[in-house]
């Protein structure tokens, strides 16, 4: 078996049609690998899981019930082809390469988009062609050009991220402003060219939120004041407390005493011992308070 995960914050928001509260938590192809040729495929499949380069892909149209694609390599064949599937509702997208994806947008129904590794994706514009859009997964997008995000209303869950390898370098949040019913919000690899975190406080209904360590501490302080009912490590004066592995030692131990270090939050700061650093960590709660109250209190 081939399982294709799906990260869980994400699965639970793929309610499919008669998967009752069961979340999708993957998918799993026999044989090992994706679908290499369509032909012997079953036309009652609803969910399928095929290389870009699979044969028989005009076949799509074919799979009157196919609500979930999963695709590995995409080229512009596949794009036209997935036109032509009528109720396709979430769509993986790995392996993007320098295919446009713009032709996607014939497929109004679509539900949950995820684009992975897509080095060469710059414009999004088209995205406006799906108005029920609940779901978007934006990774290894090194290139993404976030003003050409569109309004969309109904989007509920947004991850985005550079990659592994490359920080996806955005002038400004700004633009997700654009994304008024956002309710989970993940960013990861990213840097913001104003670092401010300002959008958070437009967006009503975020729930859940993620962002790297890579912001002032005074930042994240007067977001964490303006938006207290949000739980985010980089809205709490620490950003990872002291762990332990699971055979209880430390992930990060002080080259003093051995003890887990944990890391503040803030840019540019560095891991410290509860035990050598208290000091350090007492100042550093203390900046913190400080840049919350004057975000609650501003002075006068
Ligand atoms: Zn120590």
């Amino acid at each position: 078996m081939y399982t294709l995960d799906i990260p869980d914050h994400l699965a639970s928001s793929f309610p499919l049609a008669d998967a009752g509260a069961a979340p999708l938590l993957g998918l799993a192809t026999a044989g090992g690998a994706p679908c290499e040729d369509l032909t012997d495929v079953p036309r009652v499949a609803k969910y399928l899981a095929l290389r870009g380069t699979a044969q028989g892909l005009r076949q799509l149209g074919e799979f009157r019930d196919l609500e979930v694609v999963w695709v590995s390599g995409v080229r512009p064949a596949l794009i036209e082809a997935l036109a032509d599937v009528p109720r396709l509702r979430a769509l993986n997208l790995y392996q993007v390469g320098r295919t446009e994806l713009g032709g996607v947008s014939r497929l109004p129904g679509l539900e949950h988009l995820l684009i992975g590794w897509a080095n060469h994706l710059t414009d999004v514009a088209w995205l406006a062609a799906f108005p029920r859009l609940r779901t978007l997964v934006v990774e290894d997008a090194p290139r993404l050009d976030l003003e050409t995000l569109p309004l969309l209303p109904k989007l509920r869950a947004l991850q985005l991220g550079g990659g592994i390898w490359k920080t996806l370098k955005l002038p400004s949040l700004a633009p997700l402003e654009r994304l008024p019913g956002l309710r989970f919000l993940s960013l990861t690899a990213i840097a913001v060219g104003d670092g401010s975190l300002d959008v958070i406080a437009r967006l009503p209904e975020l729930e859940t939120f993620w962002a790297p360590n890579n912001f002032a501490i005074e930042e994240c302080a007067r977001a964490a004041a303006i938006r207290p009912d949000l739980a985010a490590p980089v809205l709490q004066p620490i950003f990872a407390e002291a762990r332990l592995d699971t055979a209880g030692n430390p992930v990060f131990p002080c080259k003093a005493c051995g003890e887990a270090m944990l890391m503040p939050t803030g840019r540019r700061t560095s891991l410290l011992c509860p035990s050598c650093d208290s000091s350090r960590i007492r100042k550093h709660i203390a900046r913190w308070e400080l840049a919350r109250a004057q975000t609650i209190l501003p002075a006068t």
